[in-house]
């Protein structure tokens, strides 16, 4: 079958100096590439698991960190090279396990990527899969597969930048036939959004920020509405166009990053905060939000949020595209509660405990999503380079969503 493959060009000796924190800060990163290959179709590594074959997989927060910034931090010690990236993936299923029920090949399903516990045959699952926070699962690297925290950045399921890849059964979710497959496509990135608000939700009365556009952005700022919480969130841009995205979306308030002295006033006016100009150094804020969502994980971005976020008050951070150094100086002198949210889980939604992934799934068959303006490049895999140069340059290319469409 045809597959990108990410190949790291360093040796393993290289490999291994840089997963110990040799090369974290000032040394020069191992390179890794994107090839399309023919590779093997995967084959199922236990009776619960399902093959799927790929209609659409989206390019994540994840992939772009890895592919167009060159940076490791979040998968580091995770990544087994060489791995079939993509883990936001709809597509068909063509083979099922002999344990599975309820699932026959030629159904369309969206898939969970998170590669937890259950996925890996492990009982009893662990403390944070049992807390329902699988994102935390202290299993990433045992059970029947390989190291890796996702679909598509673990070298035995393979990802959805290939023709194939393969789920466990309790990840897929079957996609009815009166739900839009633009919509579909949606469903990982959006389960996401749903989490950070269900996890880190706004109190009544909350000032709340989100930082970044993006897609992940916008999705939040979808999330926020569609969950009915009231908080009219600030939405920070990276792009004017962006701007005008966000406030389709029904954000209150948009202000641009740049530059970032506005930014900083716009910002201060908005959350009753104020400005402080350095003599040296970064710009700051005295006083902030009392929630702040950071959804682009660029560490510059990072630190704007770090400052945006008031005393004591809560940073979620939901990417991880350049997860690399940032200033920490706002949570040193803020006392700023640093949260992450990753992946889906399980969370309590009017008055049911269900996954999240699920919560989501519902929202989207009411409601939809405004996919056609969420969704702005969709190529073939041998255009990865088109594809991934858009999201480096979103200014020229009003990059929101890029997909890979694997059947045109
Ligand atoms: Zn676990």
């Amino acid at each position: 079958m045809k597959a990108l493959v990410a190949h790291s060009s360093v040796g393993k000796e290289v490999w291994n100096r840089f997963k110990s924190g040799f090369f974290s800060k000032s040394g020069p990163s191992p390179h890794v590439s994107l090839h399309l290959s023919d590779i093997p179709e995967p084959a199922l590594p236990h009776p619960e698991w399902v093959k799927i074959r790929t209609i659409t997989s989206g390019i994540s927060d994840i992939d772009e960190g890895m592919f167009v910034y060159g940076d490791f931090a979040s998968l580091g010690a995770f990544l087994t090279f060489p791995f079939v990236p993509g883990n936001e993936n709809l597509g068909i299923v063509t083979e099922v396990g002999s344990e599975v029920s309820g699932v026959e090949p030629g159904d369309r399903v969206a898939v969970d990527p998170l590669l937890s516990c259950r996925p890996r045959g492990i009982q009893p699952v662990c403390t944070s899969c049992a807390d329902g926070d699988p994102s935390s699962c202290k299993n990433f690297f045992r059970g029947r597969l390989g190291p890796g925290v996702i679909i598509g950045a673990c070298a035995d399921t393979g990802g959805g930048w290939s023709d194939s890849f393969l789920a466990h059964a309790s990840q897929i979710r079957p996609i009815p036939s009166n739900m839009e497959t633009e919509n579909a496509i949606l469903l990982p990135e959006f389960a996401r959004a749903v989490r950070a608000v269900l996890h880190h939700p706004p109190a009544p009365g909350d000032r709340v920020i989100i930082l970044g556009a993006r897609s992940l952005g916008l999705l939040t700022l979808i999330a926020l509405h569609e969950l009915g919480f009231e908080a009219d969130p600030l939405v920070v841009a990276e792009q004017p166009f962006e701007v005008e995205l966000a406030r389709k979306f029904g954000a209150a308030a948009v202000v641009l990053l740049n530059p970032r002295a506005s930014a900083y006033e716009d910002v201060a006016k908005l959350v009753a905060g104020t400005v402080r100009y350095p003599q040296a150094g970064r710009i700051g804020l005295e006083g902030g939000a009392d929630l702040v969502y950071e959804t682009t994980g660029i560490s510059e971005n990072i630190g704007d949020a770090l400052c945006f976020t008031g005393e004591g008050k809560a940073l979620v951070l939901m990417a991880v595209t350049q997860a690399s150094a940032f200033n920490i100086a706002p949570i040193w002198f803020k006392g700023i509660q640093l949260h992450r949210s990753a992946f889906s889980g399980v969370d309590r939604y009017r008055g049911e405990v269900r996954e999240t992934f699920d919560i989501a799934f519902d929202l989207v068959s009411s409601r939809g999503l405004p996919s056609s303006e969420l969704i702005t490049h969709r190529l073939k895999p041998d255009q990865h380079g088109e594809a991934l140069g858009a999201l480096q340059d979103r200014s020229g290319s009003k990059a929101v969503k890029v997909i890979f469409q694997h059947v045109m």
